[in-house]
C-alpha cells in the first residue's frame, strides 16, 4: 500500500510561494528583515532605460541569503534560484541569470556599505546593539590570487633588467633581419617570428613595471623616504593584496578584514578592510565609521595587544571612548624600552621607581618628540637608567609610545576591565569563526581593495541578518529557550541577555511590531504547473 503519487496533478487553487517554505525557515526572517531595510539609494541608482530590471530587494534577498548558506558565486546563485525552494520563494519565482547578479553587485558596489549600515540600524532599533562595549578584531582572509602570481621587489628589478636586455637584443636582430630580408624579398614582406617573441617580452616587461610601480607607491606611502626592502612582494593578480607569512601555514596573499562587534549581541556594528596586515592603526578608521554611519560611538572599545599603541589611545581619547586594550611586552631587541618595562610608574606624582627603590623624577619634555626625561635626585649605583649625568645621577628617557602603553595598562587595571577583556574572546572572535566555518567564506572572490571592501560589507551584512534571524527567531521562544540555533558553539554572553519581549516570541509578533501597516503576505503565482 503506497501513498498516491501523481506528478502531473495540477493544483486546485493557485498555491502561495510562502507555503513552500516551512514556517520556521530562516528564509522567512531574512525576507522580513530585508523588507525592513531602507533601499532608497539602490532604487535610485536604477536607470529607466532598457528592459525592466529585477527589484533590488529581490536581488539583495537572494544574495544575502546565499551568503548565509555559503553560496557566494553568481553562477551558483543562478542555479539556486532555479532549483532551491527557499531561493525561489525569496526571488518570487524569478530566475535571474548569473550576469544579472554580477552586474547588480558591480552597479551597487558602493551601496553595499549602506546595506550593512542598514542591518546595524535595524539591530539597534530592535534594541540588539546598544554599542556599550564593542570588541574590535581583525582576521586575515585570502585574496583571490596565489603566491605563485607574485614577485619580490629584488626579483622584479632583476627581471626588468633581463627583459630589457633581451628586448634590446631582439630589436637588434630584428633590425638586422629586416635589412637582410628587405634585400631578399623586397620591403613589402613581413613574415617572421622575431616580432612575436618581442611582443611577448614587452608585455611581460610592462606587467612587471606596473607591479613595480604599484609596490613603490605603496612603500612610499607606508615608509616614506626609506629604501625598499628587496624581499617585499607584490601580487600581479591583485596588487592590493598583502603578503602574510605565518610559520604554521606559510606565505599567503590576504586582506586584513576588521570587524567591530557589539559584545552583548555579537552584531557587527562597523567593518573595514585595513591597508596593512598589522592591526596597529585599525582603531581609527573603525571609530570614524561608527561616528559617521551610526552617529554614535561605543562607551568602550575592547582590543587585543595588536592594537595597543599610542595612536589607538589617541583615537579613543579624542572621541571619549575608553580603550580596553592589551599591550605587548617590548621585544628583547629593544633594550632601552624593555628597561622601562621593569620600572614602576606613579601617575601622581609623575615618577618612575626602579626595582631597587630609586626614584626617577620628571625633569623635562622634548618640545617636538614629546619624549620625557626623568632623573634620580642624587647619584645612584644601579644600572636601571639609560645613562648617567656627570654627577652620577641616573636618567631615563621615556618616549610618548611608552607613556601611552602605561596609560592603556592603567585603564586595563580599572575595575571590570580585565573581565571585559576576557569576554572579548567569546564575542569578537566567534563571528570570524562563523563567517569562515559557518558561512564558508574563506576567500574574497573579487580583486582590488575597493571591490574587496564592498564584498566584506556584504559578508558582514549577511552575518548580521543571520545573527538577527537567530536572535529573533528562536530566543525567548517557549519551545526553544536555549541559545539561538545560529550560534555555533553556544557562546556564553548571548545566554546572559535578557529574554526578548514576548511579542518577539513568534514571527507574527515580530512582523506585527515591525510593520503595523498592511504588507502583502503571500505572493501568489498562478501558473505553477510545471514549476517547483
Ligand atoms: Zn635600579
Amino acid at each position: 500500500m503506497y501513498r498516491s503519487y501523481n506528478q502531473s496533478q495540477s493544483f486546485l487553487l493557485p498555491p502561495s510561494l510562502y507555503d513552500f517554505v516551512d514556517e520556521g525557515h530562516p528564509a522567512h526572517l531574512i525576507n522580513d528583515l530585508v523588507d525592513q531595510l531602507d533601499l532608497t539609494v539602490l532604487e535610485a541608482r536604477n536607470g529607466n532605460l532598457g528592459q525592466p530590471a529585477y527589484h533590488p530587494r529581490l536581488m539583495l534577498k537572494v544574495i544575502l541569503y546565499g551568503f548565509t548558506v555559503g553560496i557566494f558565486s553568481s553562477r551558483k546563485l543562478q542555479r539556486a534560484c532555479q532549483e532551491n525552494l527557499a531561493f525561489k520563494y525569496l526571488a518570487g519565482m524569478e530566475t535571474p541569470v548569473f550576469r544579472t547578479f554580477i552586474e547588480f553587485r558591480q552597479r551597487h558596489r558602493e551601496d553595499m556599505k549602506g546595506v550593512f549600515v542598514q542591518t546595524v540600524k535595524l539591530a539597534r532599533a530592535l534594541g540588539l546593539a546598544r554599542l556599550g562595549a564593542v570588541a574590535l578584531d581583525g582576521t586575515k582572509i585570502d585574496a583571490n590570487t596565489s603566491k605563485h602570481k607574485a614577485m619580490s621587489y629584488g626579483r622584479m628589478l632583476e627581471e626588468e633588467k633581463r627583459l630589457q636586455g633581451e628586448i634590446r637584443r631582439l630589436l637588434e636582430t630584428a633590425e638586422a633581419t629586416d635589412q637582410r630580408e628587405d634585400q631578399e624579398y623586397g620591403p613589402e614582406d613581413d613574415g617572421y617570428q622575431v616580432g612575436e617573441e618581442l611582443a611577448r617580452r614587452e608585455q611581460r616587461l610592462k606587467k612587471i613595471q606596473e607591479a613595480k610601480r604599484a609596490l613603490e607607491g605603496r612603500e612610499q606611502r607606508e615608509h616614506p623616504g626609506e629604501p625598499i626592502d628587496p624581499k617585499k612582494q607584490i601580487s600581479f593578480a591583485d596588487p592590493d593584496a598583502r603578503c602574510f607569512t605565518k610559520p604554521s601555514d606559510g606565505t599567503r596573499y590576504v586582506y586584513n578584514a576588521q570587524a567591530a562587534v557589539d559584545m552583548d549581541s555579537q552584531i557587527i556594528v562597523a567593518n573595514h578592510v585595513e591597508e596593512s596586515v598589522s592591526d596597529a592603526h585599525a582603531a581609527e578608521p573603525i571609530l570614524e565609521r561608527m561616528e559617521r554611519e551610526q552617529g554614535q560611538l561605543p562607551e568602550t572599545l575592547v582590543m587585543d595587544a595588536g592594537y595597543g599603541n599610542q595612536d589607538t589611545l589617541a583615537s579613543c581619547q579624542q572621541r571619549g571612548v575608553t580603550p580596553v586594550c592589551a599591550t605587548a611586552r617590548e621585544g628583547k631587541e629593544d633594550r632601552e624600552a624593555s628597561k622601562l618595562d621593569r620600572l614602576c610608574y606613579d601617575h601622581a606624582p609623575d615618577r618612575f621607581v626602579c626595582p631597587h627603590g630609586h626614584v626617577f623624577q620628571f625633569a623635562h619634555q622634548h618640545s617636538t618628540s614629546g619624549t620625557r626625561t626623568y632623573k634620580t635626585p642624587g647619584p645612584t649605583t644601579c644600572a636601571c637608567g639609560h645613562y648617567q649625568t656627570a654627577d652620577g645621577r641616573a636618567v631615563i628617557r621615556v618616549p610618548q609610545s611608552h607613556l601611552a602603553k602605561r596609560e592603556l595598562q592603567r585603564i586595563m587595571a580599572e575595575p571590570g576591565h580585565r573581565e571585559l577583556y576576557r569576554r572579548r574572546k567569546y564575542t569578537a572572535e566567534p563571528p570570524f569563526g562563523q563567517i569562515k566555518a559557518g558561512m564558508g567564506f574563506r576567500r574574497f572572490l573579487y580583486r582590488g581593495r575597493e571591490k574587496v571592501g564592498s564584498e566584506w560589507n556584504l559578508v558582514c551584512a549577511a552575518f548580521n541578518v543571520k545573527k538577527l534571524a537567530a536572535l529573533l527567531g528562536t530566543r525567548g521562544h517557549p519551545a526553544n529557550p536555549g541559545p539561538a540555533a545560529g550560534d555555533e558553539g553556544g557562546n556564553g554572553p548571548l545566554r546572559k541577555l535578557p529574554p526578548l519581549k514576548p511579542f518577539f516570541a513568534s514571527r507574527g509578533g515580530l512582523l506585527a511590531w515591525l510593520t503595523p501597516w498592511v504588507r502583502p503576505r503571500a505572493i501568489s503565482v498562478a501558473p505553477l504547473a510545471q514549476g517547483v
